[in-house]
């Protein structure tokens, strides 16, 4: 069976980073690597290291995105979490021949990355996110 190595992130989606980050940072002593823009997905995102992981503060930047729109209904909450596999072609293979509804049946290659989505309906309710590190750093 393909390995999965970690959790990579918890992306949790919020209406203001800023605000956001007084809890995290300020409050929980966490320390902010960066803010990214994210044009492909309407939305800029916090990365904050923990450990050998991070949470990813996930802010729509248009009204008329999919995130957004998925603020406006379930408002400020844990959007998905991350797992890093060893193999995402592999893990995909076993999770299809298992059953598992999957979101994207081929992974999307991003740079320094492939991923793709697991359903929530095979999750127990959380979308999960399926990662490979293609390249390092
Ligand atoms: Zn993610």
């Amino acid at each position: 069976m393909s390995k999965v190595k970690k959790i990579n992130h918890v992306a949790i989606v919020v209406r203001d980073i800023e605000e956001s980050l007084k809890f995290w940072e300020t409050a929980m002593g966490l320390k902010l690597d960066h803010i990214e823009e994210v044009p492909s997905q309407a939305s800029k995102v916090a990365f904050i290291p923990v450990g050998d992981s991070e949470i990813e503060l996930v802010q729509p930047t248009t009204a008329d995105s999919g995130m957004a729109a998925y603020l406006e209904k379930r408002g400020e909450g844990m959007h998905h979490l991350c797992v890093e596999v060893e193999d995402i072609e592999a893990k995909i293979q076993e999770l299809r021949e298992a059953g598992v509804r999957l979101i994207n049946e081929t992974p999307q290659v991003l740079p320094g990355r492939k991923m793709a989505f697991i359903h929530p309906k095979s999750t127990s309710g959380v979308l999960v996110e399926l990662y490979e590190i293609t390249a390092a750093g």
